[in-house]
């Protein structure tokens, strides 16, 4: 039997202080009293699971997994399901606040959770995914449902992966078929039109929103992309489309440059044919931490939470960066940044638009009903410009940045519910 080492809990830096420091720096502004910091401030649930798999070989490992609830003042808790090798219960616990603070922002009715699993998805077989999903869906199934948790895909997960634990779910409750229980499942199986490429586009819908309100000309900008997967991908291709120069892409194994702007398809294609964009013959190798310090308009993290630091904020030359990731920017990053006079569009506003149509594909699921693509995409156009104007509104109102401004709005919210519905018992 093969037990995996336990999570690295006491790594630099905490990447949940940084979460409570965000909240901290909004909560100032707004003189949050101390008893509603110390609510919001904390995780309601945090569930450890410890679970073996068989693999292929006969085998056994052990694998270690989380779900977190931050809040469920304003409904269900939502949020994705993340497999990586570097998952910790502590970055759990940040991206499930951060979805409480992203549902608020753009007025979504829910709370915020997350969840993750210490495991490198790319050593496994389909065979062996399935057995780690299905096992990772029983442990955490006193959590999740339709109107108490409702996961959905983040980094290294996917539709396959949601159409087993909705499968897994429905199982569970004595073989029933429950859609609402996840969403970013399969078209197939009560998935929405639109959701996989909810993230990315949300995210150049913002981009187009701050364009206008900076006074940049949107379909001449030149871009960079950390991070070629879901969010990123999509992204750059919409942008490529829209007639932007995607001047850099990446993925975990390098990226790719090019001054005069990729072919975007043909990027895809080859990252397709060769698991990586990183040797594609249309641009120059460039590293990660090169692509973001790159000459360009619009920088997209789009990849992990960490990579803007103290040690190379200074060096970012874009004017606007959107933070399709979560929590790619450290406080201290962020203020070197707002220092420089770059434009951050947060992540908790920036990347909303994934958890806008899993909203949209949870009240389709509920009542039965199917909405064409271009009903979704004009829905979250509307959501993502309106958040927008919203969010920029209160940066003017209290003289903030976009990030603490876009807090300030969703801790109102929240607050708001948590007044309201008072303390049980
Ligand atoms: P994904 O697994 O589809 O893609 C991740 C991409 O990042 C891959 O191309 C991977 O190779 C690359 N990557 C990994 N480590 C990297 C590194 N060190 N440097 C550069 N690239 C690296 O994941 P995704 O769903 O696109 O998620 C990406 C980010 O977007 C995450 O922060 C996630 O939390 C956030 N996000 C995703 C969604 C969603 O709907 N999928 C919604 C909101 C936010």
């Amino acid at each position: 039997m093969v037990v995996e080492s336990p999570a690295r809990d006491s790594r630099e830096p905490n990447i949940f202080d940084y979460a409570v420091e965000q909240f901290n720096i909004a909560a100032d502004v707004i003189g949050l009293d101390e008893d509603m910091r110390r609510i919001l401030s904390t995780c309601k649930r945090e569930l450890t699971v410890n679970f073996p798999v068989e693999m292929d070989d006969g085998s056994v490992q052990v694998f270690t997994g989380h779900r977190v609830q931050h809040n469920v003042g304003a409904g269900p808790s939502k949020g994705g399901i993340r497999y990586h090798p570097d998952v910790t219960v502590e970055e759990v616990k940040a991206l499930a606040m951060w979805m409480t603070w992203k549902c608020g922002v753009v007025g979504l009715p829910y709370g915020g959770g997350k969840g993750g699993v210490r495991v490198n998805p790319k050593m496994l077989s389909q065979n062996e995914l399935q057995n780690l999903t299905r096992r990772y869906t029983s442990e955490i199934s006193i959590l999740i449902g339709p109107h108490s948790d409702i996961p959905a895909p983040d980094v290294n997960t996917n539709p396959q992966v949601m159409a087993w634990i909705m499968d897994t779910y429905g199982m569970h409750q004595g073989g029933i078929v429950e859609p609402a229980v996840v969403t970013g499942k399969p078209i197939l199986l009560g998935g929405s039109a639109g959701r996989f490429e909810a993230t990315g586009r949300g995210c150049v819908y913002a981009i187009a929103e701050a364009a206008k309100k900076y006074g940049m000309d949107f379909h001449n900008l030149r871009v960079a992309v950390q991070g070629f997967g879901n969010a990123g991908a999509t992204a750059a291709r919409i942008m490529h489309e829209e007639g932007c120069r995607v001047v850099a892409v990446s993925d975990s194994r390098g990226g790719t440059y090019n001054p005069n702007g990729l072919d975007i398809h043909a990027v895809d294609e080859h990252k397709r044919l060769s698991d990586t964009v990183a040797s594609f013959s249309g641009g120059e190798p460039v590293s990660n931490a090169d692509l973001l310090e790159l000459d360009c308009d619009v920088l997209v993290p789009a990849a992990l939470e960490g990579q803007i630091v103290r040690d190379n904020a200074d060096r970012i030359k874009a004017k606007l960066v959107a933070e399709a990731a979560n929590g790619p920017t450290t406080p201290e990053a962020d203020r070197i940044l707002h220092d420089n006079g770059v434009i951050i569009l947060p992540d908790i506003y920036a990347n909303a638009g994934g958890v806008t149509v899993s909203y949209f594909e949870w009240v389709q699921g509920l009542q039965s009903f199917i909405w064409t693509e271009n009903e979704v995409n004009e829905r979250l156009h509307k959501v993502m410009a309106d958040s927008f104007e919203a969010v920029h509104t209160v940066a003017q109102q209290y003289q903030v940045h976009m990030r603490t401004a876009a807090m300030v709005r969703s801790i109102q919210r929240v607050a708001e519910f948590a007044k309201v519905r008072g303390i049980y018992p």
